[in-house]
């Protein structure tokens, strides 16, 4: 998908992953191989992580302190080709995007 000209309102999907890279090691459990990004919404906006696939299907999540989540969720903003205003505006309008709520402590 590539924006071009002016992206229409509320087009951009904010939990697409097509774009995120998936990192070397499942970030709760370190383990290498079978992983996936998978999005998640967490109070402060939507961000990507890396999963095996046991901790996916468990439902884990990593545990991160909120200026990490923070930095992440600006990290997947850059994925999704928007910026952190932008994302904001778009989850007021989406208020149930239907994902679990997560670990920022
Ligand atoms: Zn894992
Ligand atoms: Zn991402």
């Amino acid at each position: 998908m590539t924006i071009t000209g002016r992206p229409s309102d509320i087009e951009a999907d904010l939990l697409d992953t097509s774009r995120c890279a998936v990192r070397l090691a499942c970030e709760c459990c370190e383990k290498r191989g079978d992983l996936a990004v998978v999005a998640s919404h967490t109070p402060l906006g939507v961000l990507c992580v890396t999963l095996c696939r046991a901790c996916g299907l468990a439902g884990r999540r990593p545990r991160w302190s909120g200026p990490r989540g923070a930095d992440r969720i600006y990290q997947h903003c850059q994925h999704l080709g928007i910026d952190r205003a932008r994302m904001s505006t778009l989850l007021a309008q989406h208020r149930h995007l239907g994902l679990p709520e997560v670990w920022l402590s």
